[in-house]
């Protein structure tokens, strides 16, 4: 069995623990169909969250090495390096727990870290919009992503006009942050959001200066996609 280390952080706000598995799904998929959104975005990110929302108090953070207050892996862990001090370590009570749990008691019922939902999102960005710059592209990233799992939920992917107008200004947002960076992934990712909202020109003409070989196949995907003026999120079926 593979050995899952766990991440424990606590809200700053309530003091509730928070666990995150930090086992890298990286390129890997539970479903046959993936939108082609988190295909790419998937290569560039891991599958697990960096900012979360307290379950208890709501109180939504950035799960980073501040709020990090220690992690196991099955039957080790390290010391807190932030949390108080536990007298209770050398108690028989608390050795036979971690014998058969492998953590701490204390973190034993910690909340699981979720990804947050659109609306969330959102609230970081008008609330306390984050200064770094692959903060805000995560952040934006993820409402793509949140719009796409609506279609996965039968849902039409858009509530309202204004909903839509949110949606069309965080893409425009997220290729002005994106399209300085020059991987040919990068690249793929603007030239399919220009797609998206309908500028196929822009779309063809960004695919052309993609040169990785690897990729071509995702290039004629959607390439295929703008000679037939499609604007739709594209599924790709990997079998
Ligand atoms: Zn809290």
């Amino acid at each position: 069995m593979q050995q899952r280390s766990k991440t424990v952080f606590k809200c700053p706000q309530c003091g509730q623990y928070i666990t995150r598995s930090d086992l890298n799904l990286k390129g890997k998929f539970f479903r046959h169909k993936i939108s082609l959104h988190k295909y790419i975005i998937a290569q560039k990110l891991p599958s697990y969250p960096k900012i979360t929302k307290c379950q208890k108090c709501d109180k939504i953070f950035w799960l980073n090495l501040f709020r990090r207050v220690g992690s196991y892996n099955n039957y080790m862990f390290d010391d807190d390096l932030l949390d108080e001090d536990d007298s209770s370590k050398d108690s028989v009570l608390y050795k036979i727990f971690y014998f058969l749990f492998g953590c701490k008691p204390k973190w034993e019922n910690a909340g699981y870290a979720q990804f947050l939902y659109i609306e969330d999102n959102f609230k970081v960005l008008d609330i306390n919009p984050p200064k770094i710059k692959s903060r805000l592209i995560y952040i934006r990233l993820n409402i793509l992503l949140g719009y796409n799992d609506r279609i996965w939920d039968n849902k039409p992917l858009f509530q309202s006009k204004e909903d839509q107008l949110k949606w069309k200004y965080n893409i425009d947002q997220l290729i002005l942050l994106i399209e300085t960076l020059y991987s040919d992934m990068n690249k793929l990712l603007v030239a399919e959001l220009h797609r998206n909202i309908g500028e196929f020109d822009k779309c063809t003409e960004l695919l052309n200066n993609i040169t990785d070989e690897r990729l071509h196949w995702l290039t004629d995907t959607i390439r295929k996609e703008c000679i037939n003026k499609n604007s739709n999120v594209i599924l790709l079926d990997l079998g």
